[in-house]
């Protein structure tokens, strides 16, 4: 089933140069893809236009049938619990609790400066713990944000993405802060929890070498331009 297609999809922030160009894709429910290319290329941008963060120029982005484009403010937010986000600096509210930032995944931002754990159901914590103790972080469930490392914190970005049972989940640079050691930690996470949750991965990503570890197909930005589309072992290394 095709989860996501993108057709002659353009974007301008300044109406003088395009960001993106003629970016034609689809993405099939269940695939792990990684959008590869250097910094500039666009690949936050796409990601912005496919869970319409940004409006786009021209073309299309379908999910599941439904023009996004189209969609009104409401059905829009409706969209997003069907979209997870995971950024590369985490984006939690470091002074607040890691169940807190996972369940807050669920209700957005508001709720969640009222920091208030009692207004969780228990079926909502259980689910939140399922993830953490799934990402190997359940006994710090109660730390602050700001007393984990980084790779601990990106495990709770992991689990907010997820606690809404997307069915895509976007990650910008999920690992571009983090050293070799973390970086395999979260990537190893992030291919099999969404593997065993059925959920659809598009990743941004720099090192060719890790898209090639670890998703079935690489797409290849450059300059707003997609510059290959095809199963990762046919990426060479100087690409
Ligand atoms: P990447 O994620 O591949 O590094 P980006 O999508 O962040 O690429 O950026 C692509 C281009 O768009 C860059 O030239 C960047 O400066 C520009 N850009 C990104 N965001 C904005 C914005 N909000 N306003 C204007 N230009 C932007
Ligand atoms: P990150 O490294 O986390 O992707 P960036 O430095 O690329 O952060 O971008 C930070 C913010 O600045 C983003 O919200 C992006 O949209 C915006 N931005 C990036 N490039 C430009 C630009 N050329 N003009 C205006 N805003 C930009």
């Amino acid at each position: 089933m095709t989860l996501l297609a993108l057709e002659g999809l353009a974007k301008t922030y300044d109406s003088e140069t395009n960001v993106l160009e003629d970016i034609n894709f689809q993405v099939e429910a269940g695939e792990f893809v990684s959008i590869i290319g250097p910094s500039g290329a666009g690949k936050s941008t796409l990601l912005r236009c496919i869970n319409r963060m940004v409006d786009i120029n021209e073309g299309i982005v379908h999910f599941e049938n439904t023009n996004i484009g189209l969609l009104k403010k409401k059905e829009l937010r409706k969209l997003r619990t069907n979209i997870g986000m995971i950024f590369q600096h985490y984006n939690l509210v470091p002074r607040l609790p890691v169940i807190e930032n996972v369940l807050h995944g669920r209700f957005g931002y508001k709720t969640m400066m009222q920091g208030l754990l009692s207004q969780f159901t228990e079926k909502e914590k259980r689910q939140a713990f399922f993830l953490l103790e799934k990402l190997g972080i359940a006994e710090h469930a109660y730390k602050r944000c700001d007393q984990l490392s980084g790779g601990q914190q990106q495990r709770v970005g992991i689990a907010r993405a997820l606690i809404q049972d997307p069915k895509l989940v976007l990650c910008d640079e999920p690992i571009a802060s983090l050293d070799p050691n973390a970086s395999q930690v979260i990537m190893d996470h992030l291919k099999s929890i969404t593997s065993e949750l059925n959920i659809t991965c598009l990743v941004n990503l720099h090192q060719v070498e890790v898209a090639q570890k670890y998703s079935d197909r690489i797409i290849g930005l450059n300059e707003g331009k997609i510059i290959f589309d095809g199963p990762n072992h046919l990426v060479t290394k100087d690409r």
